[in-house]
Order: C-alpha cells, then sequence, then structure tokens
C-alpha cells in the first residue's frame, strides 16, 4: 500500500485522507469475498485513501485480507 506517499498521484496536492470500512454488508455486493478474517468476521476490511483537493479515491484491501489471496476461493493470479 503506497499510502505513505505524500503527493495525490492525480493532482499534487499533499493533503490527503485515510479511514478504514467494510468492503461489504449484507444489503449489497460483497467486494472482497472469502478474505474475510474468520467466519465470525466475515467482512475484509478496506482501508480508504481520498484527496482532498481532487477527490481522487483509493480502496487497499487490509493486510489480513491480502495474506488470503493465495489460497482463498474464487480469487485467481493473473
Ligand atoms: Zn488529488
Amino acid at each position: 500500500m503506497k499510502t505513505d506517499n505524500v503527493k495525490c498521484p492525480e493532482c499534487g496536492a499533499e493533503s490527503r485522507y485515510r479511514t478504514t470500512t467494510n468492503s461489504g454488508s449484507g444489503h449489497g455486493p460483497m467486494l472482497l469475498p472469502e478474505l474475510g478474517r474468520s467466519f465470525w468476521k466475515p467482512i475484509a476490511k478496506f482501508q480508504v485513501v481520498v484527496c482532498a483537493e481532487c477527490g481522487l479515491t483509493r480502496f487497499y484491501a487490509e493486510p489480513d485480507a491480502r495474506l488470503k489471496l493465495p489460497t482463498a476461493d474464487g480469487w485467481l493470479p493473473i
């Protein structure tokens, strides 16, 4: 994850913010299926980075979710 970069890759502004949010719910698509932490916590999380100047928004799967990619059902290497 390159959120440590100070400048926005789109406009070069230095005012970016980040938060953590769920990658889905029971009312919409699961964007990171099979990558949740456990049976009881099946929804993986995103770290979201937004540029306050131009609005460029990027989503990054959290490290726990990325570690599951090689063995999770439905995820194929490209
Ligand atoms: Zn920007």
